[in-house]
This record gives structure tokens, sequence and C-alpha cells, in this order.
């Protein structure tokens, strides 16, 4: 078996999704093949606005290639479509649109499937330029946009209506980190012929695949893990199926959304080595959490695959890991104690977007962006992204934070 593998490889006839390689191994050696690029490894930059034909017959026909071919540098060129197609394998969908950000994934989503009088239903736990977005933008073109629990799961029955036409979520939630109960609520959304969507940039689909649990589409802000450099911005939109696919793809067409292909190029390098990335984020933030939940400052971890976050167990059966982004509550950091502890940090440093290299630490205040208040949760935090440092140094640098504020405290 393996040398006939072998034998393909070197005759050029494996395919290389169907090689029945671990998706570790697919992530690595994926997408197009060396063979057809002059033995260039990763898929070249294409770079183009216009494009040209060979025949009026193939100009006038060119639209119809709006789902695949290039016809035209906006709708993509071959760098976008390498990329689209292994963010679709990863998440296990019928096919990804890549888009300028992870804001406009969002924004071409949410207003891709409603029109006036529809109705949205929105959990309450999702990054706030989502919320933004609805209550400044989709608002005002009379959709309906209601918010619901993170905790709902089939109780979101009970808010459907005829005319509620997508459920979308984020999970676990921006700040909060609120796990939702994503199988039960598409199946409540199945059965009632409504679309559910996934904000899943903190799992990415490494971890979580939102279309394997009866999501219809999948997001991620390619600008985090994916890209993993913190020097890019893109955005993911993956389909379970052909026609939401389309769909989508119209919508950006006609909204003249363009992911660059330099960007494109940086995330498909990014995602060579993202399965060996996660796994370290992952062990970082394991030791981090380890260390800070024995702090007497230290009232909760944000973090589902902490065993006392109340979202463990949904976490345990639906995710097959954690990446490096969670949230710590203390006993109330008042601003000067807030500045002590994060203006002198020397390893973390102090920054709003995550999936990097480095590790960050930021305060964050989720309460007045949501709609239902949790006493449990949305208090003031500090947001920590667990880098690819020495994990000791940045325990140093945590220790010393705890420190200042230790000192403030006795000197008051
Ligand atoms: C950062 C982020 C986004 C937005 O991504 P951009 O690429 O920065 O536009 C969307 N959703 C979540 C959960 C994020 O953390």
């Amino acid at each position: 078996m393996k040398d006939n593998r072998k034998r393909e490889k070197a005759l050029g006839t494996l395919e290389r999704g169907d090689s029945g390689w671990r998706e570790a191994t697919r992530i690595v050696h994926g997408g197009p093949k060396p063979s057809e690029q002059s033995g260039v490894i990763n898929p070249p930059i294409y770079r183009a606005s216009t494009i040209i034909y060979d025949t009026v017959d193939a100009y006038i026909d060119r639209h119809k290639g709006l789902y695949g071919d290039v016809i035209y540098g906006l709708y993509g060129t071959r760098s976008t479509y390498a990329l689209a197609e292994a963010i679709a394998e990863l998440e296990q969908g019928s096919a990804t649109v890549i888009t300028s950000s992870g804001t406009s994934a969002i924004a071409l989503t949410l207003s891709a499937f409603v029109e006036a009088g529809d109705h949205l239903l929105v959990a309450d736990c999702i990054y706030g330029p989502t919320r933004k977005f609805l209550s400044e933008i989709l608002s005002k073109f009379g959709v309906d946009i209601e918010y619901f629990k993170a905790d709902i799961a089939g109780g979101v029955a009970e808010l459907c209506r005829p005319e509620t036409k997508l459920i979308y979520m984020e999970t676990p939630g921006s700040q909060t980190f609120d796990i939702i109960d994503i199988p039960a609520i598409s199946a409540v959304a199945r059965a009632r012929g409504i679309l559910t969507a996934v904000d899943n940039t903190w799992a990415t689909p490494l971890y979580f695949k939102p279309l394997l649990h009866g999501v219809d589409l999948s997001i991620a802000s390619a600008t985090k893990y994916l890209s993993g450099h913190s020097d890019c911005l893109l955005g993911a939109i993956t389909a379970s199926d052909e026609a939401v696919f389309r769909r989508i793809k119209d919508v950006a067409a006609r909204w003249g959304n363009c992911a660059s292909p330099d960007d494109c190029y940086l995330v498909q390098r990014g995602l060579r080595t993202l399965d060996t990335r996660l796994e370290r984020h992952q062990r970082t933030a394991f030791a981090l959490v380890d260390w800070l939940v024995e702090q007497p400052e230290v009232q909760a971890i944000l973090y589902p695959a902490h065993p006392n976050d109340p979202g463990h167990a949904i976490w345990k059966r639906d995710f097959t890991g954690a990446s490096g982004l969670f949230g710590v509550q203390l006993d109330g950091l008042n601003e000067n104690e807030t500045r002590a502890f994060f203006d002198h940090m020397w390893t973390f440093q102090l920054g709003s977007s995550w999936g990097g290299f480095e590790s960050l630490a930021v305060p964050a205040w989720p309460a007045p962006v949501r709609a239902f208040s949790n006493k449990e949760r949305d208090g003031a935090l500090i947001r920590i992204h667990a880098g690819l440092e020495a994990v000791d140094d940045l325990i140093d640098d945590l220790d010393a934070a705890f420190d200042r504020v230790r000192t403030l405290r006795r000197s008051n």
C-alpha cells in the first residue's frame, strides 16, 4: 500500500486529497501539485486584474467561471483558489470564499441571506465589531435582529419564527469565552430550514469543524492563527454545500470584496505550520493557566479547556483541542492597579489582535457589549494570548505584574 503511494507519487498520479494522509500530513503536503508549477512547493503569487481570453465566445462565457475559474482578478486568482481549497479541506466543507478580512467575511455572511422583514438570531457572545455591523448597518436595512444567551442550546426553538433566516454564532465567544451547544442549535435550525453560521476563529478548523456538527457556514479570521505571524489580514467563509457557497461568492463579487494574492500566499504559508503552532500555543496556555490558578487574586479562568469552565463538557465533546487565547478574572483591579499590571510587562505585548507567534495581554471589559448580563463572565478581565516564547519567560513577566499589584495594594 505504502509502496504503491510512493510509486504513484513518483508517477505524479497520486491525488493529494485522496492519499489516506492524516490531517497534520495533509496540511504539510496538500495543495497544488508542485509538478504543475515548475516544482515550486507553495503556490506562486498570481497578481492580476485583467484576464485575457482567446476567443469572443470564451470572453462572452467568462462569468460561468465565477465559482472556480480565473475570470477577473477581483474574483480570485490561482493564489486565492489554492488557499480556498486548503481551508475547505480543513473545514471539510463544499467550498470556501476568501475575503479581505475576518470582519468582511462576517459582514458578507450576515448580509447574504436576509432581506427587509427577515429575522436574524444572534448569540450574545459575538465579537464586538460584528455587533456594530448589526446595529450600525444591517438594522438600517429593516432586518430584525434578536440576541440570545450563549447557553440557550435547544431552547433557541422558542425564538424561531417563520421569517427567521439565519442563526449566527461564535464559539467560544469573544472575551467571555462562552461555549455554545452548536449541534443542539443546528438541529433546531435544520428542522426549520434556517441557515446557521459560526465564527470559528478561536479554535480554527483544526480543532473544531462546525460543518460536521450541522452548521451551514464556518467563518475564520485568517488574520489570526491561520496566518500566525501578525502581518496580514484575510477572512474565509466555508460553506457546507454548493448553493450556499455560490450565494456567498455572488455577494462577495457584488460588494467588490477582494483578497490580496500576497496575503493569500502568506496564509497558505502559515497553514503549513498550523498544527505545530497550535500544539505549542495550547501547551503554553495550559501551563500559564496552571500557574495563574495558584495566584490568590485570580477568581476565575475563562477557558473552555479548563475543567472548571462551565463550557468544558461541550468543548470536550465537540472540539479536538484548545487554542492559546483565554481570559483571567482578578478580584477587581482598579485603574491604577490595571496600569501597574500591564504597563511594565516586557515579554507580553499590549495589542488586540491575536493568533500570532507573540504573547499578548490586554485588559477587557465585556459587559458593555452584551445584551444579557452574566456576572460570572462579563466583569473586567485580562485577556491573554499564549504565544510561542519560552513559558518560563512568560511566567516571570506575569509574576512581576502580580507583584506590582500587590505592592500597590500594600501601600494603600
Ligand atoms: C479578529 C476577529 C475577527 C475579525 O478579523 P479581522 O481579520 O481582524 O477582520 C472576527 N472574529 C473574531 C472572533 C476575531 O477574533
